[in-house]
């Protein structure tokens, strides 16, 4: 072999060495190529298989065209890092269902580099890994619809039970795809980023109606255009996938206003937003409330000493923690840099000084580690410290409960850190609005 050959091949290896790929847990780089290899096998196989019409050709050529001037139309809003929501499902299930699975695997194909080139470049692993769940997800709807297609009643025979077996047969085929593609896209989500919060993200109300109407209008779009075989109902079907699409947009774009994006925990307007209208809740009702403010011991030295990337990985470990260990209906929120916000409904004094204490106790066990792999440096922990106060007669709204909560932080601090400090009630019954 002559130099420039070796040197070449040198290089190659050297750049597959440094792929992002590798930096992933090694279980999700295995099931990352696992999928994305099933995928070419699943191309490569409807490739072959596949007899290739004119007519199939144009009418993935006007679908295709279709998700293209939809991606244009809604190319501003840019493409959000984690999880993407789409409104694809619309114009891409009628390629499933009315073309042989061939399209739909070699659209992801398309679509990714789409993406890529014209929204936002992306670690390539990850379109990789997104074009194989969606070519697998579709094709699985794909052929599940042809297998299922012979045996539908002959519309012509009896239009209105042939047509309404065949909408649902669609819809259980989209329903299908949603079936495979959620739980894959998942793995991958918590696996690259154990703190993701994949309730809020992918199972909440809003989240599921979204599914449900791009699922509706993809079945709606598929049986019109197998009805009528009319190419300007796609022409109409366009402002519904932008705007659907839009929303979508919205709903992340009000999402990322309410989180600090450095811990995931609720940013300190939203916190306080929040916070307020549980502290009026709990008064109305005089049930007791307890807020605790968190603050890090001596972080400025863990700046100094191993850096901002450590300090802020430091930040995220934390936080992480504190949102595993609360209950789902504390409030907890970054108050400012270093300092944490946790407001504790129905909870009195004592119960809070509990909760407080364990968070210091778990708080402290966290480790991060400080160098590269294999590095001799042993891993960085940090304690807080802690001030509690709770709803009481002289305390009945949030500046005075933030205030009290303060002072008790405060108090920790000058014991000598690492420590919980309650502020002692005035009145052993909650705060009582006049
Ligand atoms: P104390 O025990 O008294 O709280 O000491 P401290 O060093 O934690 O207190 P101080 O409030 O003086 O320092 C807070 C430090 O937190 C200063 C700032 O550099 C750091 N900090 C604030 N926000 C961030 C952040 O987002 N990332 C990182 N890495 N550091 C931050
Ligand atoms: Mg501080
Ligand atoms: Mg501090």
């Amino acid at each position: 072999m002559d130099d420039a050959l070796i040197r070449r091949a040198r290089g190659w290896r050297r750049s597959v060495r440094d792929w992002p790929l590798w930096e992933l847990p090694g279980w999700l780089s295995c099931v990352l190529i696992t999928i994305s290899a099933a995928y070419a096998v699943a191309l490569e196989v409807a490739g072959v298989t596949t007899r290739f019409r004119v007519h199939d050709v144009v009418l993935f050529a006007i679908l295709l065209g279709f998700g293209v001037v939809a991606i244009e139309l809604t190319r501003r809003a840019g493409e959000p890092a984690g999880f993407r929501r789409d409104a694809n499902g619309i114009w891409m299930l009628p390629i499933a269902i009315m073309l042989p699975p061939f399209y739909c695997l070699a659209l992801q194909i398309l679509n990714g580099a789409l993406l890529q080139w014209r929204i936002r470049r992306y670690v390539v692993h990850r379109r990789v890994y997104n074009a194989a769940v969606h070519g697998l997800s579709y094709g699985a709807a794909s052929v599940a619809f042809h297998a299922i297609a012979p045996h539908l009643p002959a519309v012509a025979a009896d239009p209105a039970s042939g047509w309404l077996l065949r909408t649902l047969a669609v819809a259980g085929c989209a329903v299908l795809r949603l079936a495979i593609n959620r739980p894959l896209i998942m793995l991958a989500v918590k696996g690259s980023d154990p703190t993701a919060r994949l309730r809020t993200q992918m199972l909440d109300g809003d989240q599921l109606y979204n599914d449900l109407t791009e699922l509706t209008a993809g079945v709606l779009l598929t049986i019109l255009l197998t009805a009528t075989r009319s190419w300007l109902l796609v022409l109409l079907a366009l402002p519904l996938v932008t705007s659907l699409q839009r929303s979508l947009r919205h709903a992340q774009l009000v999402d990322a206003a309410r989180i600090d994006a450095k811990t995931g925990l609720l940013n300190a307007v939203a916190w306080q937003r929040e916070a307020r209208v549980e502290i009026t809740r709990a008064a109305r009702t005089r049930t007791p409330l307890a807020l605790a403010m968190l603050d890090i011991d001596h972080f400025k030295q863990v700046n100094d000493t191993y850096g901002h990337l450590a300090g802020d990985a430091v930040l995220a470990a934390l936080s992480a923690t504190l949102r595993a260990l609360l209950r789902d209906y504390d409030i907890t929120g970054r108050f400012g840099g270093e300092e944490f916000a946790i407001l504790l409904p129905h909870t009195d004094a004592q119960t809070a000084e509990q909760i407080a204490e364990r968070l210091r106790v778990k708080l402290a066990q966290i480790t991060v580690a400080t160098g590269g792999a294999g590095s001799v440096q042993p891993p960085l922990r940090v304690t807080v410290s802690i001030g509690v106060a709770t709803l009481a007669t002289s305390r009945r709204d949030l500046n005075d409960l933030i205030a009290a909560a303060d002072a008790a932080m405060y108090r920790a601090k000058a014991h000598g850190r690492n420590q919980v400090q309650v502020l002692a009630d005035d009145a052993s019954a909650p705060a009582d609005r006049p």
